[in-house]
C-alpha cells in the first residue's frame, strides 16, 4: 500500500478534503490501539471520533456503578509489556473512571491525540473505483479521502430508542445509560424511575437506590446476576501474570474466552448432587462471569439439560437475597438458558429489592402504555417520578456501522441494502463488494462474546499486518470474495448452533431492536480456534481475498477457510497435533489396545433406564459378547440389533457405547451392540455369518430381553454399517428374521474399487484414511473375495431389503460408496432416505458429547428408527434439546 504524506486540502473551507492513507473511526480501545500500530507501520492515519475525548464506551457510559465485569487482570491492553508494567489497576472490577483514566494514559504515552479529531461524526462513506479511495463526510471540519477506511466503531455505541411513546412529554429529568452528563446527576430526594435490568440497570440500580427518595424499577426480562465480590485483584489471578506474563497473555490468546482460565471437562450426568452444588458455590464465591460460564460443568453451555441444572442453582441464590418471595419470583429469569443472555455482575443488586424504598414493576404483566408528563403508564397504574433513567441498551453490532449512512461499495451497493436479512461478514473483518473497508469487532467475529481487549488487539494486529503485507507486495487493494464470505456465514451458522444464544432474544440476535434483521451475531467458535482460522487465512495465501494493484496486478486464491464443522476441525486439530503413528503400523493388537486407551479418554456416554451385558453363540457356536441398552421409558420397546465398528479388526460389543446410549435415548428403543469375530484372527465369511446368528438369537429372545413383539431394526456404523447391511440380505435371503429398517452409518458397501472420488479427496487427514482402509480391507479378505455380497453388499441384490436410513459424512473416505449403496436400493424399489452430513468425518456421529454438531443427524436417525418401527414413541431426550 504506498504511502501517502498526510495533506489537508482546505480550499474548499469547511468543505475541504483531508488526504491520508488511512482513516480509523472511534477513539476506544480498538481505535486507539490501532492508531498505534498504523502509526508505527508508517502510514498516514486520522482518527475521527464523535465524542470529545478518547475512552469510547468508557467515555459515554459514565453512569453510577459503571465498572468492567471481566477482571482487571484480563481487560487490558496487552501490546506493550512496558505498559502493563507502567499501569496498576486498584480494584478486581475498575470503575468507569479508572478505566477512562487507563485509556487517556494509554492516549499520551503514544501521543495519539494529535491524530484524532474529536467532537466529529463520520455521516457517509463512499468508495471511488477510478481513486481506489474511500471518501468519508463528517459532521465537522473537512471530508476526509483514505485508501482504507476502519470502522473501530464499536459493538456497543449507539444506544437504541426507548421506543416508548410521550418520552417528549415528560416534564421531568431524562436520563440514558450510555449517554451519562458529564458532570454527574443528584438524585437525593427525588422519585426516579430506571427501565431496563440488563448489565447497565444491574449496576446503577443500587447505586440509584442509594440516593432517591423512592425508585422503581421497570423489568421487562429478568437476567440471571450474581455477586462480582468486586475488591483488590484477587491474589490467585495476579499470580500468573507476575510469574510469566508473556505465557499468560499467550494463553488468553489462545482460550476461548480471552480468559485463560481452564474449563469444566466432566459432565454434569457424571457428578453427584453435591459435587454440583460444590462446584456451583466455588464459583458464586469467585465472583467471575468466565468461572460461572465455564467451570460448572461440561455441558452447561451447548446442553440444555445440563444448562438448566446451572440455571436453577442461579435461581436458587436469587431467593436466598430476596426476602418477599413474589418480588423474588419477578425477578427469576425463566425465559432462556444460563449464558444465552450476557449474565451480569452484581453487587447489591437483589438485596437493593429488601428496601422499603424500591419497589419492581413486572412489565410482562403489565407493559408500559405511555409515559405522561409525569411519569410513566402501565397498563395497571400510574407511576408519578422526578426522573427516568433509560437502561435500554444499544443497537448492538450494526447500529454504529449502519448510522454511517450510506456506505456504498463497488457499483454503488449500500451496505445497509446487503444488510438487510443481517450482516455478513468475511471472518466479521471485511464486506463483500467493500474494497479496503475493515471492521473491527465486526458481526462474524469473536467480539462481544470475549474479552473484548484480546479480541480487538487481535482483529487489530490482523488487519495492520494485512496492509502492511499489502504494501510489501505492491497491491492497493483487498476485498473478501463472496465464495469466501457465503461460507464463513455458514460456519457461523455451524457454530451457532452449537451455543444456545441462538434460544434467546437478545441484543446478540438483533431481538432487542424492533424491525431489526435476527440471528446470532458474533462468532460463537471462541476467540483461540477464531485467531487459527484468521492465521490459516494467510498462510493459504489470502484465501478468499481478491488483492489488487497498479496496472491490473490482480491475485485471488478464491475459497472457503473452513469447510469442517466447527467441533469435527477442532477434534481433527487435536489429532494431527497428537502426531499419532498410523493405526495400520501398529499391527493388530497394537491398534486395539490403542483404541481401547483412546476411548477410556472420550466422554461417558450418558444415562440409559438399564445396561445388561450377556453372550450368545455365533456361528461357529463359540460365544460372542453382547450389551444391551434399555430405555427409562416403560417397555417393551422395539429391538435394534447395534453392530459397531473397526473395520472388522477392532472394537466389541461395548465399543461404540456412546453412541448406542444415544441411539436408545434418543429412539426409546433397546439397543443391543452385539459382537462379531474379528480378523485377521478370523477373516471372511466370520464377521457377517455371526452378525446373522446375533440377529437370529436375538430375533429368538427378544421377549426375555424386554422387546416387544414384532420386527427387528438393524444399525451399525462403518464396517458395522456394512454388517447390518448383509444382515438384512441375509436374513431376505435366508427366511428372516423380518426387519423392519436398516440404519447404515457411513457404511462399508464396496470392496471391488476405490476410484470414487471421496477415496481421492478424503485419503489423509480425516482420521479415516485410505491407508487405513486398505489395511482393514486386507486383513479382512482376499482381492477374490470382495465381489461376495456378503462382503460388499452393493454388488448383491438389493430387491426386497427393508427401508434403510443410509447417513454419510462429506470428509469421508467412504462417502461415495455410501452413497452409491442408498441410490441403487432406491433403484431397486427399497425405501431408502439419505443423510450427506456436510462438513462432517467418518467419526462425527459415534463421538458423542464431542462433535455437538452431530445432534441433529443422530436426531434423525432416531426419528428413523421409529418410522420403521411404526411406533411415535420418542426417546427421553425433550426435542428442545436439538
Ligand atoms: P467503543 O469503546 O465503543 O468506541 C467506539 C467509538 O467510536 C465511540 O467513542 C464512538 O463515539 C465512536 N464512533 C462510533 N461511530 C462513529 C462515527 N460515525 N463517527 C465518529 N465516531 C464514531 N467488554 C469487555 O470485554 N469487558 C467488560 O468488562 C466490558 N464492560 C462494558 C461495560 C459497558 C457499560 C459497555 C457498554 C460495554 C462493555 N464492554 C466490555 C464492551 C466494550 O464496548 C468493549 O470492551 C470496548 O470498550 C469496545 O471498544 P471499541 O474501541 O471497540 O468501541
Ligand atoms: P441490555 O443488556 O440490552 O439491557 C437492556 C434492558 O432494557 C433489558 O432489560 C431490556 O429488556 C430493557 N429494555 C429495552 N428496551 C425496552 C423497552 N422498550 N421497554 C422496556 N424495557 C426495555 O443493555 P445494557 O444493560 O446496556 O448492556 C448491554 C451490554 O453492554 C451488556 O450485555 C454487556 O455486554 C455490556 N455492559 C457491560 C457492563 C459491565 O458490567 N461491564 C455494564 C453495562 C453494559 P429485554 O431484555 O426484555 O429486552
Amino acid at each position: 500500500m504506498p504511502q501517502t504524506a498526510r495533506t489537508s486540502d482546505t480550499t474548499g473551507g469547511s468543505h475541504g478534503v483531508q488526504h491520508v492513507d488511512i482513516a480509523v473511526v472511534g477513539a476506544g480501545f480498538a481505535g486507539l490501539y490501532l492508531l498505534h500500530r498504523l502509526r508505527q507501520a508508517g502510514f498516514t492515519a486520522q482518527g475521527l471520533e464523535a465524542g470529545d475525548d478518547v475512552g469510547g464506551t468508557w467515555y459515554w457510559n459514565r453512569y453510577p456503578g459503571a465498572r468492567c465485569d471481566i477482571q482487571t487482570t484480563d481487560y487490558s491492553f496487552t501490546f506493550d509489556p512496558a505498559l502493563e508494567a507502567a499501569w496498576q489497576w486498584s480494584e478486581k472490577y475498575a470503575t468507569q473512571p479508572e478505566i477512562l483514566r487507563y485509556l487517556g494514559f494509554v492516549a499520551d504515552r503514544y501521543d495519539l491525540r494529535r491524530d484524532i479529531r474529536f467532537g466529529t461524526r463520520v455521516t457517509s462513506a463512499r468508495w471511488n473505483e477510478a481513486t481506489e479511495r474511500w471518501l468519508l463526510t463528517t459532521s465537522a471540519g473537512p471530508s476526509v479521502s483514505c485508501r482504507c477506511y476502519v470502522m473501530a466503531s464499536g459493538c456497543l455505541s449507539e444506544p437504541k430508542p426507548p421506543e416508548i411513546d410521550g418520552v417528549a412529554s415528560f416534564e421531568g429529568e431524562v436520563y440514558v445509560t450510555g449517554r451519562w452528563p458529564h458532570e454527574g446527576v443528584d438524585f437525593t430526594g427525588k422519585r426516579v424511575a430506571v427501565i431496563g435490568t440488563g448489565s447497565s440497570g444491574i449496576q446503577a440500580i443500587p447505586r440509584i437506590a442509594e440516593q432517591a427518595a423512592h425508585l422503581t424499577v421497570f423489568q421487562r426480562t429478568p437476567n440471571f446476576a450474581f455477586p462480582a465480590h468486586n475488591g483488590p485483584r484477587p491474589a490467585h489471578r495476579v499470580a500468573p501474570l507476575v510469574q510469566d506474563l508473556a505465557a499468560y497473555r499467550a494463553q488468553a490468546r489462545q482460550s476461548l474466552s480471552g480468559v485463560p482460565l481452564p474449563r469444566a471437562t466432566e459432565f454434569s450426568w457424571q457428578l453427584s448432587d453435591d459435587e454440583r452444588r460444590r462446584r456451583f458455590e466455588e464459583a458464586l464465591a469467585a465472583g467471575d462471569l468466565v468461572v460461572m460460564l465455564s467451570q460448572l460443568w461440561a455441558d452447561q453451555g451447548g446442553d440444555l439439560e445440563g444448562n438448566a441444572l446451572a440455571a436453577e442453582h442461579l435461581r436458587g441464590y436469587i431467593r436466598s437475597v430476596v426476602k418477599d418471595p413474589a418480588t423474588a419470583e419477578a425477578l427469576t429469569p425463566r425465559d432462556h438458558p444460563f449464558g444465552s443472555k450476557r449474565p451480569c455482575l452484581e453487587t447489591n443488586y437483589y438485596a437493593t429489592f429488601n428496601k422499603p424504598t424500591v419497589g419492581l414493576v413486572n412489565l410482562r404483566q403489565e407493559p408500559i402504555e405511555a409515559i405522561t408528563a409525569r411519569g410513566i403508564k402501565t397498563a395497571r397504574r400510574t407511576v408519578d417520578v422526578d426522573a427516568i433513567v433509560f437502561a435500554t441498551g444499544f443497537d448492538a453490532m450494526t447500529g454504529a456501522i449502519l448510522a454511517v449512512h450510506p456506505i456504498t461499495g463497488r457499483g454503488g451497493q449500500s451496505i445497509d441494502s446487503l444488510w438487510a436479512q443481517g450482516p455478513q461478514t468475511y471472518l466479521g473483518l471485511t464486506v463483500a463488494g467493500f474494497p479496503n473497508l475493515f471492521l473491527i469487532t465486526g458481526p462474524g467475529s469473536p467480539s462481544v462474546l470475549s474479552n473484548m481487549a484480546v479480541s480487538i488487539e487481535q482483529h487489530v494486529d490482523w488487519v495492520v499486518d494485512r496492509l502492511i503485507d499489502l504494501r510489501a507486495a505492491g497491491f492497493t487493494t483487498i476485498e473478501a470474495t463472496a465464495t469466501a464470505q457465503a461460507g464463513w456465514q455458514r460456519h457461523l451458522a455451524d457454530c451457532t448452533a452449537l451455543s444456545l444464544h441462538r434460544l434467546a432474544n437478545t441484543w446478540y440476535t438483533g431481538a432487542n431492536v424492533p424491525g431489526k434483521a435476527q440471528g446470532v451475531m458474533p462468532y460463537t467458535g471462541g476467540v483461540g480456534p477464531y485467531r487459527t482460522i484468521c492465521d490459516d487465512v494467510v498462510a493459504q495465501g489470502m484465501l478468499g481475498f481478491r488483492l489488487g494493484g497498479p496496472g491490473g496486478k490482480t491475485q485471488c486464491n478464491d475459497g472457503e477457510i473452513v469447510r469442517l464443522q466447527p467441533d469435527a476441525r477442532l477434534v481433527l486439530g487435536m489429532m494431527a497435533g497428537m502426531n499419532l503413528p498410523p493405526i495400520e503400523s501398529m499391527g493388530a493388537a497394537g491398534a486395539r489396545a490403542f483404541v481401547a486407551q483412546f476411548n477410556t479418554t472420550r466422554p461417558a456416554g450418558r444415562p440409559v433406564g438399564e445396561v445388561l451385558d450377556g453372550t450368545l453363540p455365533g456361528a461357529d457356536g463359540a460365544p460372542l459378547a453382547w450389551r444391551l441398552y434399555r430405555p427409562a421409558t416403560p417397555g417393551p420397546h422395539p429391538i435394534v440389533v447395534y453392530y459397531h465398528g473397526g473395520g472388522w479388526v477392532l472394537g466389541d460389543a461395548a465399543s461404540d457405547d456412546p453412541f448406542c446410549r444415544d441411539l436408545c435415548r434418543r429412539s426409546g428403543m433397546i439397543v443391543v451392540s452385539v459382537d462379531y469375530r474379528h480378523a485377521p484372527e478370523h477373516r471372511f465369511p466370520a464377521a457377517p455369518e455371526d452378525g446373522y446368528a446375533a440377529l437370529c438369537w436375538v430375533a429368538e429372545h427378544a421377549g426375555q430381553l424386554g422387546g416387544r413383539a414384532g420386527p427387528l431394526l438393524v444399525a451399525g456404523w462403518s464396517a458395522g454399517g456394512n454388517i447390518a447391511a448383509v444382515t438384512c440380505q441375509l436374513a431376505r435371503d435366508r427366511g428372516g428374521p423380518v426387519i423392519a429398517g436398516q440404519l447404515l452409518v457411513c457404511p462399508v458397501t464396496d470392496g471391488t474399487t476405490f476410484d470414487r472420488p471421496s477415496y481421492t479427496e478424503n485419503a489423509t487427514g480425516y482420521f479415516l484414511t485410505r491407508g487405513l482402509m486398505h489395511w482393514f480391507w486386507d486383513l479382512y479378505c482376499s482381492p477374490a473375495e470382495r465381489g461376495d455380497p456378503r462382503v460388499s453388499p452393493l454388488q448383491g441384490r438389493l430387491a426386497g431389503l427393508p427401508p434403510a436410513f443410509v447417513v454419510t459424512a462429506e470428509f469421508d473416505p467412504l462417502r461415495d460408496e455410501g452413497i452409491a449403496y442408498a441410490e441403487a436400493m432406491a433403484a431397486a424399489g427399497v425405501p431408502v432416505e439419505q443423510l450427506q452430513a456436510r462438513g462432517h468425518f467418518h467419526s462425527s456421529f459415534t463421538m458423542v458429547d464431542v462433535i455437538a454438531t452431530a445432534v441433529s443427524g443422530r436426531e434423525h436417525m432416531a426419528e428413523a428408527l421409529r418410522r420403521f418401527a411404526g411406533t411415535d414413541e420418542a426417546g427421553v431426550l425433550p426435542k428442545a434439546a436439538e
